[in-house]
């Protein structure tokens, strides 16, 4: 069997490398956003240490400050730190690298820190505390990674598009694999299959069959259930160097009734109206209410119960979240989500999801695909 996706495009993430990435330009930039009394930024959310310093490990810790840059990670990531890793230096430590990195503080005398609170266990916190001197501070710079993170240069868009690519052409082994009797896992195993063998890294999350009545689930995980006359909901996303990709859609099995077409149709309309309402400078909330206003005359939009969408990049969920009354304005390079949907307990379920990037006007949808419903 061959696969197009393999023939026409780089099959594995091995062909991309950090140099690629400019971490020095994007460690200058977090440290300038800080408040200006910390000395010292520690970050220890294992994305925020890749998005800086290109090290991919899943144990480490980062220190920028104004004139340094230090990743810390212990003897297992010796050889693929020194290959990832753009910092002025990288120490392996025999012990944790947050207890290496506090004492690499403490010897220089800083004492505001900036840390992220929020993915600090309040265990690693106190042993924070107790390894640096008294009298050290600790200030939350929560989000500040983040809201760099979340418009995209270009390095980071080639490898969103390549991934939304791979993770795209995954519906064509779902659509084979659909048939009345065959079981969500088998159909969640060839599409993961699939996957691997087009060179993803891993799934973004674990993919999400849910057919019939489980359709109305909206993170109905694939399970043992067979697939009768229904909707198919087929959420699914691959990683692919370091980056995510996150696509729904919903197929009908047998003859759809007029209402499931109506309901199918009037997500369709809706995700339509949102994606024609994103362009830099709008706001998450205006995104968000372009589709559900629509939902809302077809007398859906009670069954519409999450927000519309969200960034995605080295995280499958980040920030913005398109949700409703959120003000963040949309800014060109973010990469989010247009994802509503339907979902009716008993009954079933239909969302429909494709990735985009916001331009200065309008937006690019990642790989476009059919949005007709299809009957299988
Ligand atoms: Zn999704
Ligand atoms: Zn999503």
């Amino acid at each position: 069997m061959v696969h197009l996706f393999a023939a026409t495009h780089r099959s594995s993430s091995t062909s991309y490398n950090s140099s690629e990435m400019d971490y020095r330009l994007r460690q200058e930039e977090v440290f300038a956003e800080l408040p200006p009394k910390v000395e010292a930024l520690l970050v220890t959310h294992l994305p925020n240490i890749r998005y800086l310093s290109g090290f991919s490990g899943s144990a480490g810790a980062l220190i920028i400050t104004a004139k340094n840059s230090v990743l810390f990670t212990d003897g297992r990531y010796r050889q693929q730190a020194k290959e990832e890793v753009r910092c002025a230096q990288i120490v392996i430590t025999s012990g944790s690298a947050l207890a290496a990195g506090a004492n690499w503080i403490a010897d220089r005398g800083l004492s505001t820190i900036g840390i992220e609170a929020e993915h600090l266990t309040v265990s690693l916190h106190a042993s924070l505390r107790h390894l640096l001197p008294a009298g050290s501070r600790l200030r939350d710079i929560r989000g500040v990674v983040e809201s760099l993170r979340m418009v995209k240069d270009e390095a980071e868009l080639q490898r969103i598009r390549d991934a939304a690519r791979l993770g795209s052409s995954l519906i064509d082994t779902a659509l084979a694999a659909i048939r009345p009797g065959v079981s969500e896992v088998e159909v969640a195993a060839e599409m993961e299959y699939d996957a691997r063998q087009k060179g993803a890294e891993a799934m973004s999350f674990d993919t999400i069959v849910a057919s019939g009545v489980r359709s109305a689930l909206p993170h109905g995980r694939a399970s043992s259930a067979r697939i009768r006359r229904g909707f198919v909901v087929l959420d699914f996303g691959v990683i692919l160097a370091g980056y995510c990709s996150d696509k729904t859609r919903t197929v009908y099995v047998g003859k759809p009734t007029r209402q499931d077409r109506q309901m199918y149709e009037a997500v369709r309309e809706a995700q339509q109206a949102a994606i024609d309402a994103v362009s830099a400078g709008v706001t998450a909330g205006e995104v968000d209410s372009a589709a559900r206003s629509v939902l809302r005359r077809a007398k859906l939009d009670k069954y519409f119960t999450h927000s519309t969408g969200h960034g995605v990049g080295l995280e499958i969920h980040e920030p913005p979240r398109i949700g409703s009354n959120q003000m963040e304005p949309l800014r060109a390079g973010m990469v989010i989500t247009i994802e509503p949907g339907v979902y009716v307990a008993g009954n079933g379920g239909v969302r429909i999801e494709d990735m985009v990037i916001v331009k200065d006007r309008g937006c690019e949808v990642l790989s476009p695909a059919s949005k007709e419903l299809i009957t299988l």
